[in-house]
C-alpha cells in the first residue's frame, strides 16, 4: 500500500463509515446490523442473487469504499460477498470463472483501483475454492456515469453498448456491488454472451433494486 493511501485509510477510518460514530471501522453496532443473508432477488435466467441489502450502514459503506477509497474496507466486503458467491460456484456444473463488472472509467482512473474486482478477489480468498478463478473479462467500451447517479428512467440508456467482453467458451459468474435498475448486470450479460460464454449466475452484494428487507 503506498504511503497516501494508508494514511488517507487511517482518517476515514477514525469514524465508522456505517453511520459515523467514532471510532476505528465499521462499529459492531453497523456489523450486526449487516448480517448477510444470501437469497434470490430474480429467477433470470441467469439468477441474481443478493448477499445483503442496500440499506442501514450499508450506502455508507459501499460509498466510502467506492468513491472514498477505504480499501480496508475490501477484505469485510469480500467476506459479505462470499456468502452469496460461494452457493452460486457449489451449483456451477464445473469450473467457473468469476467476472467483476468493472468500475466506469472515470471513476477507475480517479481511485486507481476497481473496487468490484478487489471484492471478488477478497471473496474468493475467504472462500478458498478451486472450482473458480477471477477473470476480468469485461471491459468498457466508453465512459459511463454511477448508476446510482442517474435517474431510474435512464439507467438503460447509460448502460447499453458500454461493455465489450473478451471471447472464449465456458461458465462464467458476474460479481457486482450494488443492484439498482438491474441495468448494469444485463449490459455484462449482453456482452459474455455475445462474447461465447454461458452466464450462470450475477451476485451482487447489496440489493437496492427490490423491497425486499433484510433481517
Ligand atoms: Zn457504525
Amino acid at each position: 500500500m503506498k504511503p497516501l493511501e494508508s494514511l488517507a485509510d487511517l482518517l476515514l477510518g477514525a469514524c465508522c463509515p456505517g453511520c459515523t460514530a467514532p471510532g476505528l471501522g465499521i462499529c459492531q453496532a453497523c456489523l450486526d446490523a449487516v448480517n448477510p443473508a444470501p437469497r434470490v432477488i430474480l429467477d433470470g435466467p441467469p439468477p441474481v442473487v443478493a448477499c445483503v441489502g442496500y440499506h442501514g450502514p450499508m450506502p455508507g459503506i459501499i460509498t466510502a469504499h467506492k468513491d472514498r477509497g477505504a480499501t480496508w474496507l475490501t477484505s469485510q466486503l469480500g467476506q459479505w460477498l462470499a456468502h452469496g458467491l460461494g452457493p452460486a460456484i457449489a451449483a456451477a456444473p464445473g469450473h467457473v470463472d468469476v467476472v467483476p463488472v468493472p468500475s466506469s472509467n472515470r471513476a477507475v482512473r480517479r481511485r486507481g483501483v476497481d473496487h468490484a474486482a478487489d471484492m471478488t478477489r477478497s471473496a474468493l480468498q475467504w472462500l478458498a475454492v478451486r472450482e473458480a478463478t477471477m477473470a476480468r473479462l469485461l471491459h468498457r467500451t466508453r465512459q459511463v456515469a454511477d448508476q446510482l447517479e442517474v435517474r431510474d428512467d435512464q439507467r438503460g440508456d447509460n448502460q447499453r453498448g458500454s461493455m465489450r467482453a473478451d471471447p472464449g467458451r465456458g461458465d462464467v459468474i458476474v460479481v457486482d456491488d450494488v443492484r439498482t435498475s438491474g441495468a448494469t448486470a444485463d449490459e455484462a450479460c449482453r456482452a459474455l454472451t455475445r462474447s461465447g460464454w454461458r452466464v450462470l449466475s450475477i451476485v451482487v452484494l447489496a440489493d437496492a433494486a427490490t423491497a425486499t428487507r433484510w433481517p
